[in-house]
């Protein structure tokens, strides 16, 4: 007896071949098979009679076989199979290619379906290739909405259907984790219909209905899931600094340039938080180079001078260098004690052992903050520099850095991280669901607009003449490498290449460096010295490891084969330049001539800001580009569903619901578990 659970190979349509690729897409029981879905119809279901056809018309009709016969066609290796079929109205011709076998099936005096379109072939008239099935009560493959799965691993959409209709019925075993009261306000229909109706649906609305019921599930599940993420951090403790406004304001004055409002706002919506027992959660989301630095900062001011401590973890060691120097520099007047580790600190156990007495206020480092054996007097505020470059198992960690204070009460520290992908509203209201938000929109007063040009081959000379000139007035560039694949092998390639030809062929008499993950730290940080220094002119660099450097006087950016890059990241890049009063360039260099990739790489040049970019990019590849989302193990359906607003507010409001009026059963925890073991959010 077959039930859901039953392992596929027990099916006895399914052979070692079929179970291997069945494996290959996840699929090991019925539920999976079940959890499957088809990403489309073919609508067959109005049965026509044959003096109805219409040329190019895709049709079903039920008729009987009149004759078949297979012919070999001379040259060509492939076997022609015609049939004459006839019902009530008249005769027609059918053709199939390459599938002898079914003279088999549709043996003479057959009543048939066949669903297909009506073509000329031969100056005669006939169906060729229809899908076929002898006319029974139910059919699977014509006279219906027909499904059509993702054909991958060599599985054809008639083989899956095959393989599920007969045991549909099945589907009545599965147990609906949705509260009742839920499906009733929100017009959602039973799991078991939905899994059903998705499959084989007897209407397209039904489909829909379908649809719709399985794309809530999932967003159901992540709105609970960050929900009550921030449900259990508000339960927790952590320490209240109440804003200092003296000191910030001095600060604020002595600054060498003035804060843009939306740096301002950022800041008052942390320092309000800060003040608060319930530990700040906060996702401080700016344009590259809208001074996000500045903001994180002033937080850290204000907690250190208190006499908490404050951690700042960023994702690269040059990165942290880069903090440390802004921090040493802006709050020299505050002796504070500033202290940088990362990988290559030296007497990092003195270090350790300072930090752990609370001698040091500001720790600023890479992942070695997160290390078990750091530990911290009374650490308040967690500040993370490019958040989305780390794991969140790496994120949960920083702030789960839990002390004891006086009275005994454990606290956790208050949560800042920051970064320069926009984010768009959907996904902010899903995946980020549990965090508060500040933006920048605004840059710093002064910036010039980058000048963006994208470079097909033809232009490629120019280009580089344009770039000898700017740089012959003593500007730099970066050239960022084509993103070949994720290995760190074929990056290197990559650069050696770019070098290669940029230092022979084409800028011979400029000095250039490049740099990439396999070099030591300290070689990494000669190489940023001296481009800061300005002693080369030109910087190549892979895709991944440069996120924020700031280097003012860099004003060109060149993207080597930027049709591979997402929008976003493409802005991203571009954040590297733009840094200062000059006016700065990007070359978006293409070698391909697709006009679609083309169209695509020119909504960069139109675009108003990042965040406008981040919305196409959402629309164009799906949300997986948001790094980090794509190892995720987010099911397809929420990334279909990713982008409609409505059902996101729905089941957000259905989330909502059951938190607040604390429904529970065993089926949704079961759920919820569950989804939360496939997928990554925590
Ligand atoms: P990001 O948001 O990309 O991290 P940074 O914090 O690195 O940007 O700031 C980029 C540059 O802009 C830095 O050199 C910083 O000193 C400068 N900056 C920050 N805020 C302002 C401002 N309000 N006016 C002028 N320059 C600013
Ligand atoms: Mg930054």
């Amino acid at each position: 007896m077959l039930n859901i659970d039953t392992k596929i190979e027990e099916i006895k349509k399914v052979g070692p071949i079929y179970l291997k690729k069945l494996h290959r897409l996840n699929i090991k029981t019925i539920r999976d098979l079940f959890f499957h879905f088809p990403h489309r119809y073919d609508d067959f279901s109005q049965i026509s009679f044959i003096n109805e056809l219409k040329q190019g018309q895709v049709s079903t009709i039920q008729a009987n076989v009149v004759e078949i016969k297979n012919t070999r066609l001379f040259h060509k290796r492939m076997v022609l199979t015609e049939a004459l079929v006839k019902d009530d109205t008249g005769t027609i011709k059918v053709t199939w290619f390459n599938q002898p076998y079914l003279i088999e099936t549709l043996k003479k005096g057959e009543l048939v379906n066949l669903s297909g379109k009506l073509t000329f072939t031969k100056k005669i008239l006939c169906l060729s290739n229809p899908s076929y099935e002898l006319a029974k009560k139910d059919t699977i493959h014509t006279g219906r909405l027909v499904p059509i799965y993702h054909e991958t691993e060599g599985l054809s959409s008639r083989y899956l259907r095959y393989l599920i209709k007969p045991i549909l019925y099945l589907t009545e075993q599965i147990d609906d984790f949705l509260p009742n009261e839920i499906k009733k306000q929100f017009d959602l229909i039973d799991l078991n219909h939905a899994i059903e109706q998705i499959h084989f649906p007897n209407s397209i609305s039904l489909a829909q209905k379908a649809r719709q019921r399985l794309s809530f599930n999932e967003l159901f599940l992540i709105q609970l899931t960050t929900l009550k993420q921030k449900q259990k951090l508000n339960q927790e403790t952590a320490i209240n600094i109440p804003f200092n406004e003296q000191l910030i304001k001095t600060f604020v004055k002595n600054l060498p340039f003035k804060l843009t409002d939306d740096q301002k706002i950022s800041a008052w919506e942390i320092f309000q938080d800060i003040s608060k027992k319930q530990p700040m959660n906060r996702l401080l989301n700016g344009d590259v180079g809208s001074g996000k630095t500045i903001v994180a900062l002033m937080a850290g001011l204000e907690i250190a001078k208190k006499g908490y401590q404050v951690a700042f973890m960023a994702p690269t060691e040059i990165l942290a260098k880069q903090h440390l120097e802004t921090f040493d520099q802006l709050l020299k007047k505050y002796k504070l004690k500033i202290a940088l580790l990362i990988g290559s600190t030296k007497n990092k156990a003195q270090l350790k052992k300072q930090i752990a007495q609370g001698k040091v206020d500001i720790v600023i480092g890479t992942h070695a903050l997160i290390q078990e054996s750091l530990s911290f007097k009374n650490l308040a505020l967690a500040i993370i520099d490019e958040q989305h470059r780390f794991g969140v198992a790496q994120r949960a960690k920083l702030q789960k850095r839990v002390y004891q204070i006086e009275d005994g009460l454990p606290t956790i520290p208050h949560l800042l991280s920051m970064t320069a992908t926009p984010i768009p509203r959907t996904l902010t209201l899903t995946i980020y669901g549990d965090l508060d938000i500040s933006l920048i929109k605004q840059l710093p007063k002064g910036r010039k607009k980058i000048i963006t040009k994208l470079i097909t081959p033809n232009n490629r000379q120019k280009a580089y003449d344009f770039i000898r000139k700017q740089i012959k007035q003593k500007k730099q560039a970066f050239v960022i490498c084509p993103l070949i694949d994720e290995s760190e092998k074929m990056d290197l390639k990559s650069v050696n290449q770019e070098y290669e030809k940029l230092s022979k062929e084409i800028f011979p008499d400029l000095k250039i460096a490049m740099i990439h993950g396999k070099l030591k730290s300290k070689e990494k940080e000669e190489i940023m010295k001296d481009f800061k220094n300005k002693e080369t002119d030109i910087l190549i660099s892979t895709s991944v490891i440069e996120v924020g450097v700031d280097i003012p006087n860099a004003t060109i950016m060149i993207i080597e084969g930027a049709d591979r890059f997402g929008l976003a990241q493409l802005h991203q890049f571009r954040g590297r330049i733009g840094r200062s009063t000059h006016q700065s360039y990007c070359f978006l260099f293409t070698d391909s001539n697709a006009k679609k990739t083309n169209e695509r790489l020119k909504a960069i040049l139109t675009a108003k800001d990042g965040f406008e970019l981040a919305e196409k990019d959402l629309k164009i590849r799906g949300p997986g580009d948001f790094t980090g989302l794509r190892q995720s193990g987010l099911p397809d359906l929420i990334m279909a569903s990713l982008d409609d607003l409505d059902l996101i507010k729905k089941s957000r409001k259905a989330a909502n619901m059951i938190i607040e009026k604390n429904i529970s059963n065993l089926e949704l925890e079961n759920k919820l578990n569950q989804f939360q073991n496939t997928i990554h959010l925590e």
